[in-house]
């Protein structure tokens, strides 16, 4: 193993921190709620996801064999009203805002899951627990719709603290007079006119969205799952009717430890489509690059709450240019065959910094103090290069090696990064905008002006491809 040192993590199941013990010895399963593809992510999704990237990163970094498992919700309330709104298929909207998703998540380096399950396309299985459910008399069906009878699963309320009782005189729960309980929620609803529906026993409808995630992370991680991952926002109701499903079934408990990041805000407020300041990744890389984006989201211990402005991006940027000039300054130093007292002391102060790093990633996830360990690192580096003109060349590797290393923990990869992504962003954005002038030019039946922007793009080997209103450019490779 990496480390040798015990990993706590604060379990919002009890509200502590505690030791971290994988069901199986050296295995870890993760299951993270995925996004809802009704439309771009935003920058608070985008925290939700580096952060489960920076705990899947350090997990592997610690010796574990690590399996994440991250959903696509591509059925919902809220992709059925869009795709109406747009006078589209349910399924066209999700693959296209599926396909932004992945796009964004690799932008941001964070690693694609090991199974990404759709909701659509696992409906038997749904149907399957929710018939198990009502078996067990935790469910009941009414006109087509099936519910979760909430006071019938006697731990509900364990993760929240929302008990079943106080839900029932709560007044800020719909009145649904199907319902047993105000707090029962759906497992299948029926099919309204106009939306999409499977054949179920229940006539046709759909899953409710709690039912999903449940079952996709037992079918691919098993009964009780070690980490389980979201923003706190998805506590209540999501997570504890994840629980109150899955246990339901099976009578184990399904997750070991519960992880939950803090707020995102911008610029001090919260965000929300009414006030109007969602920001997109799509819109926040406009302003910053990608990793530095990833950098500004981790910059915050993952359950403090975090400020999107511009003068925090300028932080992260400078801070982040501050690591990777240290590390270019180190690699720049001439190499020489023997080595100095000095080497030996670089090597061992940077070890100390690396012990550092990882003693606050083992106190649940500290990024931003094993983030000074790295400045330390960076300022060990400089004042080596203010006095010494020459380093012995594996001395001069090693204290590279622990570097980059940890910095690959952090899902930082600048040199290769910064100055390509930048020269893509402005290539994509000169070009998209060359095609709306070429549309606008068709559209006033300029013909001539439009063919010949397309005619010289596809000398450059850049192929435009009108089809509808919309124009897809892709680039020819070389051996086409
Ligand atoms: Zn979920």
């Amino acid at each position: 193993m990496g480390s040798k040192m015990v990993l706590k993590v604060f379990n919002t199941l009890g509200r502590k921190k505690e030791e971290f013990i994988p069901v199986n010895p050296g295995e870890v399963r993760i299951y993270v709620c995925g996004p809802t593809v009704y439309d771009y992510i935003h920058i608070g999704n985008a925290r939700a996801f580096v952060v489960a990237d920076v705990v899947r990163r350090y997990l592997r970094y610690k010796g574990f064999k690590v399996k994440y498992v991250s959903n696509i919700t591509d059925i919902d309330d809220k992709i059925i009203n869009r795709a109406r709104e747009l006078g589209i298929s349910t399924q066209e909207l999700a693959e296209t805002y599926s396909n932004a998703y992945l796009e964004d998540i690799a932008k941001l380096n964070i690693e694609r899951p090991d199974v990404m399950p759709r909701a659509t396309q696992h409906i038997p299985e749904m149907i399957e627990a929710i018939e198990r459910l009502i078996e067990k008399g935790y469910a009941y069906v009414v006109d087509g719709d099936v519910y979760f009878d909430i006071s019938k699963f006697k731990d509900y309320g364990k993760l929240s603290g929302n008990r079943a009782e106080a839900l029932e005189m709560g007044a800020r729960i719909e009145v649904n007079p199907k319902k047993k309980n105000p707090a029962d929620f759906a497992l299948w609803k029926s099919r309204k006119p106009g939306e999409p529906g499977w054949h179920s026993p229940w006539g046709k409808g759909r899953p409710g969205w709690h039912i999903e995630c449940s079952t996709m992370a037992q079918k691919y991680l098993g009964e009780t799952i070690d980490i389980h991952m979201g923003g706190k926002d998805l506590i209540f109701p999501h997570h504890e009717n994840e629980i109150a499903q899955a246990e339901a079934l099976t009578g184990k408990p399904f997750v070991k430890y519960w992880l939950h990041n803090e707020w995102l805000t911008v610029e001090g407020e919260k965000m929300s489509k009414s006030l109007g300041n969602f920001v997109t990744v799509r819109d926040a890389l406009k302003i910053c690059s990608p990793v530095v984006l990833r950098f500004f989201l981790i910059s915050a211990h993952y359950r403090s709450p975090l400020d999107f402005n511009r003068a925090a991006l300028k932080t992260a940027e400078r801070n982040l240019e501050r690591l990777v000039r240290a590390l270019e300054r180190l690699n720049s130093i001439p190499e020489r065959e023997d080595r100095t007292v000095e080497d030996e002391k670089l090597i061992l102060k940077v070890e100390a910094e690396k012990r550092k790093f990882e003693e606050a990633m083992d106190d649940d996830f500290n990024t931003p103090l094993a983030i000074s360990a790295l400045f330390s690192m960076a300022r060990l580096i400089n004042s080596y290069a203010d006095e010494n003109k020459t380093i012995e060349r594996t001395a001069k590797l090693r204290v590279l090696k622990v570097f980059v290393d940890l910095l690959g923990v952090l899902g930082v990869k600048w040199a290769a990064d910064k100055r390509e992504t930048r020269t893509d962003e402005l290539f994509k954005g000169v070009l998209e905008l060359l095609i709306d002038v070429r549309n606008e030019l068709r559209r006033m039946k300029k013909w001539e002006i439009a063919d010949h922007i397309r005619d010289e793009l596809r000398k450059m080997g850049i192929i435009l491809e009108d089809a509808g209103k919309e124009t897809k450019w892709t680039i020819k490779r070389e051996d086409a």
